[in-house]
């Protein structure tokens, strides 16, 4: 059972910004941005670390950043954004199927690094 996998298959009901035979872009039901959307593997991973090392990986890495960029055109992110992957516990991921969080529509202010 996967919450993202379950998005993927239409099983429970997302807002898609962006989606090819790889990968789905939906909005995060809590978003802190103006603009927050999802960027997940339409193959399962656990996180980026299984990312790296599953024969499939590499392909699905790629159409993720393709992803994200289709992300950031059609929501008019032109002047940037922010991408952020939390990755198992201490990176404080709570979903356990790869994502990317694209954050902007607004001035981003606090960074962590
Ligand atoms: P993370 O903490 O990096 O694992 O991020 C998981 C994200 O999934 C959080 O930002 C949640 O708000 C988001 N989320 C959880 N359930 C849903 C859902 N059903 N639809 C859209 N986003 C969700």
């Amino acid at each position: 059972m996967c919450l993202f996998c379950d998005i993927i298959e239409g099983k429970i009901p997302s807002t898609k910004v962006y989606e090819n035979d790889h990968v789905l872009a939906f909005a995060d039901i809590n978003p802190v941005a103006p603009v927050h959307v999802l960027v997940v593997p339409k193959k399962h991973f656990d996180d980026i670390t299984d990312m790296a090392v599953k024969p499939e990986g590499d392909l699905y890495m790629t159409e993720v950043m393709k992803g994200i960029n289709e992300v950031a055109r059609i929501k008019g992110l032109d002047n940037g954004f922010r991408v952020i992957n939390n990755c198992g516990e201490d990176g404080a991921q709570s979903v356990k199927h790869a994502h990317f969080h694209v954050i902007g529509g607004v001035k981003l202010t606090e960074k962590m690094v």
